[in-house]
């Protein structure tokens, strides 16, 4: 399709969307992004208020290898809007980027609003249009190719709703089911221990879960856990749960000292001294961690080997994953066989597809905001071809 004077219909007003918006403008489209909500990007802002982690540094064959089974699909977009170019991109917006310690990345400012703000600036002045409050309800919009960027399905409030699935099945679309993907998970804690340590890190952690081991971190909810730990392996505990009804996770609360450092020091004399704050002074445990082995009745009378079992691999399990509404991001959508490689679906003619509305999902690590924006960079260049 030559695109000069050609009127491209954008649905949804989240990063995916108004890159698509900007590639295609710039290249002589008339540009047209509708949206539900009365202002655009609202869960970009929302992961801004997190310090917006944009993209990662890492290689890019293993930043490749975090999409799992979708990563060949992905490949094209992302080797051809990389994680080099989305931060020339954001220093070209005045939101120069650094990178973290743990190689993520993240604008200076570490928020989305400064960015998001020059950004609808530039639109403006590459003439794009927006229609808010509008909800695209499967009508034709009467232009020449119209992209879908609807999102995926949590955080409802924020605009992205999942609404648009029935749309796409009756045209035959295969769509598979949503699941909820970098979210926390239900397990059964006694009410003291909820009401006491609810909101309380759990810190220099290894969590384990069906043989993958993280150094980590993580929350205590009153449901249960979450945080960045939990999220890393949201995705193997959900198959678990779906699979098998739970999801054994293995904490070692002490992964620095060896099974008989420990021993010794829990060797030492207790005196007057209670359990737990035997347990704090000889392996300076937190109370939030000494609260949560304490969960499991009994434990001041284990045998020593038992007790430090307990400390180096302590089995929590977890019943469910939280509700998609409270989930960083979704798992299934649009099944990429149903995309042909310009992520035009194969079924509905000069109808494209992209962003998290796509059956893709990644762990945090600004991976998600990464394919997102890669994906919309390629459509613009594959619409325009
Ligand atoms: C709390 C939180 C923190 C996050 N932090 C990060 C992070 O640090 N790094 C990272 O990489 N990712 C993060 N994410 C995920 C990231 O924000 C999303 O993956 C990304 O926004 C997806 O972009 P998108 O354009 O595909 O969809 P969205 O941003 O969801 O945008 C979709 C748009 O479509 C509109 N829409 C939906 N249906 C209709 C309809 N029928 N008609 C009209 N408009 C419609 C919606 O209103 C919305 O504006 C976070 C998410 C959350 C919730």
């Amino acid at each position: 399709m030559s695109t000069i004077g050609k009127t491209i219909a954008i649905i949804g007003a989240g990063p995916a969307g108004l890159m698509a918006a900007e590639k295609l403008a710039e290249s002589g489209c008339a540009v047209t992004v509708y949206d539900q909500r009365p202002s655009p990007a609202r869960k970009l802002l929302m992961a801004g208020i997190g310090g917006l982690n944009i993209t990662h540094s890492e290689s890019f064959d293993l930043f490749l290898s975090r999409y799992g089974e979708a990563a060949e699909f992905l490949r094209p977009a992302l080797e051809y809007f990389t994680p080099e170019d989305l931060r020339a991109w954001c220093a070209g917006l005045g939101e120069e980027t650094f990178v973290g310690s743990s190689g993520r990345v993240f604008p200076k400012s570490f928020k989305a609003s400064p960015l998001l703000r020059a950004w609808l600036r530039r639109l403006d002045t590459l003439g794009v249009r927006f229609v808010f409050s509008h909800t695209w309800r499967g009508e034709d919009i009467g232009s020449d190719a119209t992209i879908l960027a609807l999102g995926g399905a949590s955080w409802p409030r924020l605009g992205s709703d999942g609404h648009w699935v029935n749309i796409l099945q009756e045209k035959g679309i295969a769509i598979t089911p949503f699941r909820p993907t970098n979210c926390g998970f239900v397990t059964a804690w006694s009410p003291i221990f909820a009401e006491k340590f609810a909101g309380a890190p759990v810190k220099s952690v290894t969590l384990t879960h069906q043989g993958r081991t993280l150094a980590t971190e993580f929350l205590i909810d009153k449901h249960g856990v979450e945080g960045s730990g939990i999220y890393a392996l949201s995705k193997s505990l959900r198959d678990d749960i779906a699979a098998t009804g739970h999801a054994r996770l293995t904490i070692n609360f002490k992964p620095d000292l060896s099974p008989e450092k420990i021993c010794d020091a829990l060797q030492k004399p207790r005196g007057r001294d209670s359990f737990s704050n035997h347990l704090r002074k000889t392996l300076h445990l937190a109370p939030v961690a000494i609260g949560l082995l304490q969960e499991d009745r009994g434990l001041s009378s284990l045998p020593l080997p038992e007790l430090v079992a307990r400390i180096t691999a302590y089995p929590l399990t977890l019943t469910a994953p939280f509700p998609m509404e409270k989930a960083i991001s979704t798992a299934g959508g649009i099944a990429l066989h149903e995309l042909d490689s310009t992520f035009q679906l194969k079924k509905w003619p000069h109808m494209y597809a992209i962003g998290e509305m796509l059956d893709w999902e990644a762990p945090t690590g600004g991976y998600l905001l990464q394919a997102s924006f890669s994906m919309a960079a390629w459509v613009g260049t594959q619409i325009n071809r």
